[in-house]
């Protein structure tokens, strides 16, 4: 187990939720929930987190936002999709504005689906996103070991 997969931060941004999905992450955080005893830390900067959680849709205005929030973070880096909102667009899909679930711009590796999305269910998406944080950990070690030990195969394709 690497250091990502026993310490992961992570961080929150609402897209464009109407909130129930916020205050349900927010619940992860505090005492009745309390993911900070598993060692999941909240923090604020993109450049020290592991995992991000979006809640809400993406529109026209904050896709370049995700974007760069996405593109400052670390690898391995790991997006959880929490809500229904951040899953299809949900009741804003319909919106002129609305551009869909947050896949239309970032990869994302784990759906937390509900409206709102449980705290239970929302822990549950972390420690699988754990479990991928893992997996493109050891990835990236592998592939910077066989470009070290290769560098002349260094355009073979991993996928992680
Ligand atoms: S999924 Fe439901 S609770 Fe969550 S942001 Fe959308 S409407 Fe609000």
């Amino acid at each position: 187990m690497s250091f990502i997969a026993k310490s992961p931060w992570i961080l929150h941004y609402d897209g464009s939720s109407c909130n129930g999905c916020d205050i349900e992450t927010l619940a992860c955080l505090t005492p009745v929930y309390d993911i900070e005893r598993f060692g999941v830390i909240n923090t604020g900067n993109p450049k020290h987190a592991d995992i991000l959680i979006v809640t809400g849709s993406v529109n026209h205005q904050n896709r370049d936002v995700l974007l760069n929030i996405y593109n400052q973070m670390p690898d391995p880096k790991a997006v959880i999709a929490v809500g229904i909102c951040a899953i299809t667009g949900g009741i804003f899909a319909e919106c002129y504005n609305v551009l869909g679930g947050v896949d239309k711009v970032l990869p994302v590796d784990i759906y937390v689906p509900g409206c709102a999305a449980r705290p239970e269910a929302i822990i549950d998406g972390i420690v699988k996103a754990i479990g991928i944080l893992e997996m493109k950990h050891q990835n990236m070690r592998i592939k910077s070991k066989w470009r070290l030990r290769w560098p002349w195969k260094s355009e073979l394709k991993f996928s992680y």
